[in-house]
């Protein structure tokens, strides 16, 4: 196969200084002879349209997008995906022919974890948050055919928001419920998912659900990868459950963004030995 020179994808985000995707990207190019750079830019969220109109210019072949810009980023693309459109945010950008579009990776990488210990299908699921990443697992679960889904936040706007995009557009049996004190996780659910920010770079930080709900048998996922096991991933091992970590997602976010960029499935192992590298682990 003729592999063309020098190819650029890039990470667009503020702060993006220590991006774990960009150790797995240029490993899995060194990995399959592909000569392609992948670029870790800071952009301030008033300098995005330029970035976007930048990478269209240089010929960028596509790129992810962190926070705070996957939401902000769609009005300066030709369209996103069926799924990112549901979202209403992107983390991946790809061309076709002239056009530059925004895909969602990150929901599909966390149901690709999933499938390792359990297929969706049928299952009963509790998402706590309702942020960019609960979003993103929520819709990807629900196209998954999951059977029900109970969104539990903080922040009730953010949360009804949500269970109302599931119960219309998703069309899956969704309902909100308010989290106040400990999360009693109730009988018959199977896969729990921490999709919070609780216990980034906070190894002690305790994530509020009842341990004592926390059955044997029950899947139980993070969506945090540092540390890679968490308090609460710990705690729901200790007590029997099926534990699922954030590397996981992490890697197979890069794996999915990595083939829509170049048209090859890249070697997972390679890209999860470069995170748990560039991790310590
Ligand atoms: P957002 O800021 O969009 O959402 C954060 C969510 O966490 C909200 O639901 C928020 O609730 C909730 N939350 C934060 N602190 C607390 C608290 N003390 N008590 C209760 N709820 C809390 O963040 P993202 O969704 O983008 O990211 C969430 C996590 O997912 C991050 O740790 C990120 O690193 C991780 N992530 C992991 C990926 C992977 O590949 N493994 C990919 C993408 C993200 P509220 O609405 O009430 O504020």
């Amino acid at each position: 196969m003729e592999t063309p020179l020098q190819e650029i994808c890039a990470c667009l985000g503020q702060p993006v200084a220590g991006n774990p995707t960009q150790y797995m990207m240029e490993r899995a190019f060194a990995h399959h002879g592909l000569d392609w750079r992948y670029l870790t830019l800071e952009v301030s969220p008033e300098h995005l349209g330029d970035a976007v109109r930048g990478m269209r210019a240089m010929g960028f072949r596509g790129g992810n997008i962190t926070k705070p810009h996957k939401v902000e980023v769609i009005q300066y693309l030709d369209g996103t995906t069926d799924a990112a459109g549901l979202m209403g945010a992107v983390n991946c950008l790809f061309r076709e022919g002239e056009k530059l579009l925004g895909e969602n990776t990150d929901g599909k990488g966390f149901v690709q974890s999933l499938r390792e210990v359990a297929d969706p299908a049928g299952k009963k699921i509790v998402i706590l948050g309702a942020g960019g990443a609960a979003r993103a697992i929520a819709v990807e679960l629900a196209l998954s055919n999951c059977g029900e889904i109970t969104i539990v936040n903080r922040t009730a706007s953010r949360g009804q928001e949500l269970v109302d995009l599931l119960n219309g557009k998703l069309k899956v049996l969704a309902r909100f419920t308010a989290w106040e004190g400990d999360y009693s996780v109730p009988e018959g659910i199977d896969v729990l998912i921490n999709a919070t920010s609780i216990g980034l770079f906070d190894p002690s930080a305790v994530v509020p659900v009842e341990p004592d709900t926390l059955r044997p048998g029950l899947v139980v996922a993070d969506v945090v990868f540092s540390p890679p096991v968490t308090q609460f991933l710990a705690e729901a091992k200790d007590r029997g459950c099926t534990a699922l970590d954030g590397l996981g997602m992490l890697v197979n976010q890069a794996v999915i963004s990595f083939k829509v960029w170049t048209g090859i499935d890249p070697a997972a192992s390679v890209m999860r030995d470069a995170l748990e590298e560039y991790l310590g682990i």
